[in-house]
């Protein structure tokens, strides 16, 4: 339903009206004023109109940063300043070729942290994006899926269990909805919705046929109509209040801005020292406010941040394209200090790809293959037999199912467990629609992890009958009969031992087991789980997934422990625990009610508990518990999860991992990471990314200050010393441009070392810059300044050159020199030729770069005379190769010495 005519509001009222009034309009005449017919939803036309009109469903602070915010950045820092600075008092000075060559240096590192911050940003921008999330919408008759920032005010959505609200919305239908809308009310129990208008004013939380942006389904199904989105919801008003939340930064880069912060205090101490000694030893002022301020600039590391956050997108990429969505960037860094994963079985340890195996009932038990041909083969005369018990179970789990199997072109959907049980009903012929016709439903009460059971109820033949499928102790527990070929007995605790046993054998066999019940009564609306009659038990085969024994066995070596939780049956768990090669034959399996209440477990408990590598029966409380407990023990937990329940376990846990696939999103936006596949592997693969990406941070920041503490000391010293500059102001500016950036840039590209997983977890109680590195940065800087000013002496005293010919010898030995140092940043374990660094193709291509622009800077007269540089002769070269390999020699023999105290051996 479009409208032709113009309109002021093209949504047909102005929707701040209808936002904040909703709950009191009827549907149809909200639907009405919406312009908009449930039934059918908007049309594809009307929804662009409105989105252009409205904008995108996204609230304030969550909108790109403008890259006029991005380059007025740039212009804030304090080496613009100084640079400012520095250009007017050259021209002061009337030196018009230094103020021409500051303003372009100024220009060029404008232009680089621009460009490398815009692409940093983009680049987070649309990592945050792969993990907004998505809507199921009706327009034009069909049900799609929307990212929830395209939602216009009218669209028609369907929610369910799991869902995150994506806008505010008046529900047109409801059945069994729970809405936790701590989010906005900080009421912390969920609350019943209905569609059932209001007639007058309520506060927000009691407005019950309404679900707010930003809430949780907790269970249910719903439809409804769209009446806020944006700033025009109660989450947005809320959110428009607060001021635009600044962009999330993680501990890792506030650590390197609190670094760079404290280094530009040193940096200035240190400058404004070497001036003052050179000025009152009678040097130039103009060479010496310039020299103190090129250095500044140099030795101001400005550029950490920008290429810290550029490292870390690369990482998230990487990370990506490995199926590993990060959705808080803190979970970078933690990742590469995990040192325990707890991971639920089904489909993460397993492949979720189920069959039905083998039904067991009182007359005997029946083998499936896995095309469910022996029981083709053998149905008719199983159910020629008489089998009607037989049938009863393949009703029960056909009826008991959310899953929907693929017809046509539509795929199947729903829970592999589920559609197993639909696929051997089938294949007996026996179809849920055909059921769903034969029969009348009444009611569906949900599987919930407290009973572990789920029931429907049916009227058949003037009664009521409750199918229940779940757990089998659950199941057994809660049954009074058993119902055999010829007729009905009373379960005795005998009988409930013999299922028991039967569940046990079952389970052994690595199957996964369910209980099938029914009862049948006159009345509906009944408590589904009393008094039933034990039909039988499921067995379905989940076979492991290929790549997790290796994915365990690495990250075994890798020193990260990993535990099974699962809800699943203790002898189910530990088969597949065997199979994957978490467990030995000898593993004892501990039930999760052993974790509860956390903060009151004996020290015995405690112990049992942490040396656990299996908890069977676990439930989403006692996942949070055990999360507690590990904590407790001072160890880095990564907690997989995929329901509504396990959000709390996940927000607690150091990483939490949520699935793509079969999560909800509740749990995924509770979780810090999200697995597109499933998988336990990609778990593995992204502790490994958070672990390059560290040691890449680390690197580059390593690198960064031996360049500088480098400079630094050569004008310090050689001002102490009543030395002339070694190094002048131009050049040093240069030198920051050219040795600084583009190296710094490629060590943060890394792809990590080989073994990098096969080393301890990092203490994450240790800073990004340890000792040792302080010792390399300290190490690294005095040799290159030594070497500088060596070269320098030499220049002068051996090669008898002066002026700009000798500057020209240190300058090009400091520039070569903090060139090779970087490889000097490779890890004392790797080998000295082939490592992480050398294997980098971009380091390659930065020192290549640098290499082309030193020589341009020497052999382009232009160049060459506005940074004051002379040709040098071929020995002058022959020093400055020399010197320049030296402080590369001494770094890798430190890494020799080092390795092999350490008791390695090359
Ligand atoms: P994991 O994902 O770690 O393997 P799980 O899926 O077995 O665990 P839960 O979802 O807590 O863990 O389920 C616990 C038990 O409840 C299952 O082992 C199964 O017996 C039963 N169950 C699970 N889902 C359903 C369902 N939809 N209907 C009936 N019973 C179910």
């Amino acid at each position: 339903m479009t409208e032709k005519m113009p309109d002021p509001h093209p949504g047909g009222v102005d929707p701040d009206d209808c936002a904040s009034t909703a709950h009191q309009w009827e549907i149809a005449r909200l639907a009405e004023a919406l312009r908009v017919d449930p039934r059918e939803g908007l049309s594809a036309d009307e929804c662009h109109r409105r989105r252009l009109s409205f904008g995108p469903n996204l609230l304030p602070d969550a909108k790109n940063i403008s890259r006029l915010r991005i380059l007025l950045n740039q212009l804030r820092s304090a080496v613009v300043a100084l640079l400012v600075v520095a250009a007017v008092l050259a021209m002061v000075y009337r030196e018009w070729t230094e103020g021409l060559a500051i303003a372009v240096v100024l220009l060029i590192n404008t232009t680089i942290g621009f460009v490398s911050e815009l692409r940093a940003m983009r680049s987070m921008e649309a990592l945050r994006k792969m993990g907004t999330i998505s809507a199921r919408v009706r327009r034009e008759g069909r049900i799609l899926e929307v990212p929830a920032e395209e939602l216009v005010t009218g669209d028609i959505v369907l929610l369910e269990g799991g869902d995150v609200v994506p806008a505010d919305i008046r529900l047109i239908e409801a059945s069994n909805l729970a809405v936790d809308q701590s989010a906005l009310t900080g009421e912390s129990e969920a609350v019943d919705k209905t569609a059932d208008g209001l007639a007058e004013e309520v506060p927000l939380a009691d407005r019950s046929c309404m679900v707010f942006m930003g809430t949780a389904v907790n269970r249910g199904s719903a439809t409804g109509l769209v009446t806020g989105i944006a700033s025009n919801t109660e989450l947005g008003r809320i959110a428009s209040l607060v001021e635009q939340a600044a962009p999330e930064r993680s501990p890792m880069e506030k650590q390197i801005a609190r670094l760079g912060g404290q280094l530009v205090w040193v940096t200035l101490l240190c400058v404004v020292l070497i001036a003052g000694v050179g000025i009152a030893t009678g040097k130039d002022w103009f060479l010496m406010i310039e020299a103190a301020i090129s250095l500044a600039v140099a030795a101001i590391p400005e550029g950490l941040p920008i290429v810290a956050t550029l490292a870390l997108a690369r990482g998230m990429w990487r990370m990506a394209k490995q199926n590993a969505v990060v959705e808080k960037l803190s979970a970078v860094e933690t990742l590469g200090a995990t040192t325990v994963i707890c991971t639920d079985k089904t489909g993460t340890l397993t492949e979720n790809k189920m069959n039905v195996k083998r039904l067991v009932s009182t007359s005997g038990a029946i083998e499936f293959d896995h095309n469910l041909s022996s029981f083709k083969s053998g149905e008719e005369q199983v159910l020629a037999d008489g089998n009607e018990l037989l049938r009863e179970m393949l009703i029960t789990g056909a009826l008991c199912n959310r899953a929907e199997l693929a017809s046509g072109s539509i795929k199947g959907s729903g829970d592999p467990m589920e559609l197993a049980l639909l696929e051997v009903a089938q294949a007996a012929d026996i179809s849920r629609p055909s059921l769903d016709q034969a029969m009348k439903k009444i009611e569906e009460y949900a599987f919930s992890t407290e009973t572990k059971m789920m029931a429907v109820s049916y009227t058949r033949n003037g009664s009521v009958i409750y199918f229940v499928k779940g757990a089998p102790e659950a199941v057994v527990r809660h049954s009074t009969a058993v119902r055999g070929p010829a007729g009905t007995a009373p379960m005795t605790d005998e009988l409930r031992e013999h299922w028991n046993e039967l569940t046990q054998k079952l389970a052994q066999d690595g199957l996964r087991v369910l209980g099938l019940a029914q009862k049948s009564t006159r009345t509906q609306h009944e408590e589904p789980y009393t008094d039933l009659e034990l039909l039988g038990l499921v067995g379905l085969h989940d076979p492991p997934r290929q790549d997790v024994k290796q994915a365990i066995t690495a990250s075994k070596r890798a020193g990260i422990r990993v535990v099974m939780v699962t809800g699943d049956h203790p002898a189910t768990a530990r088969n597949i625990a065997l199979a994957v090669g978490l467990a030995s034959d000898d593993t004892e399996v501990v039930q999760g009610s052993a974790i509860s209440p956390w903060n009151r477990l004996s020290e015995q408990q405690r112990q049992t508990i942490l040396n656990a590598e299996i908890f069977s029966r676990a439930t989403p409380e006692q996942k949070y518990d055990l999360v507690a407990v590990y904590q407790q023990a001072g160890e880095i937990v990564a907690m997989t999860g995929d329901g509504v329940n396990d959000a709390p376990a996940l927000k607690r846990a150091d990483i939490g991992v949520a699935m793509g696939l079969r999560g909800t999103q509740v749990a995924r936006q509770a979780a810090a990471m999200v697995l597109r596949d499933d998988a336990f592997a990609t778990i593995v693969l992204a502790i490994r990314e958070g672990r390059v990406i560290f040691r890449n941070i680390q690197r580059f920041v390593g690198y960064l200050l031996s360049c500088n503490l480098g400079e630094i000391l050569v004008i310090g010293l050689a001002v102490l010393a009543g030395m002339p500059l070694p190094i002048l102001p131009l050049q040093i500016l240069f030198l920051n441009l050219v040795t600084d950036v583009f190296p710094a840039f490629a060590l943060g590209t890394g792809a990590g070392d080989a073994d990098i997983l096969k080393r301890p977890p990092r203490d994450p109680g240790k800073p990004l810059v340890t000792r040792s590195i302080w010792l390399q940065i300290i190490g690294n800087g005095s040799v290159i300044a030594l070497v500088t000013l060596l070269s320098f002496y030499l220049a002068n005293s051996w090669l008898g050159l002066g002026g700009y010919a000798a500057t020209t010898v240190s300058f090009l030995t400091i520039s070569l020199a903090q060139l090779w140092n970087v490889f000097n940043m490779r890890d004392p374990r790797s080998r000295m030729l082939l490592n992480d660094i050398t294997r980098n193709p971009y380091v390659w291509a930065a020192l290549a770069l640098c290499v082309i622009l030193l020589l341009a800077a020497v052999y382009v007269p232009s160049i060459a005379m506005v940074l004051s540089l002379e040709r040098p002769s071929g020995l002058a070269w022959g020093l400055v190769l020399t010197l320049s390999l030296v402080p590369l020699l001494i770094g890798q023999a430190g890494k020799f010495l080092s390795r092999r105290m350490a008791g390695h051996h090359p």
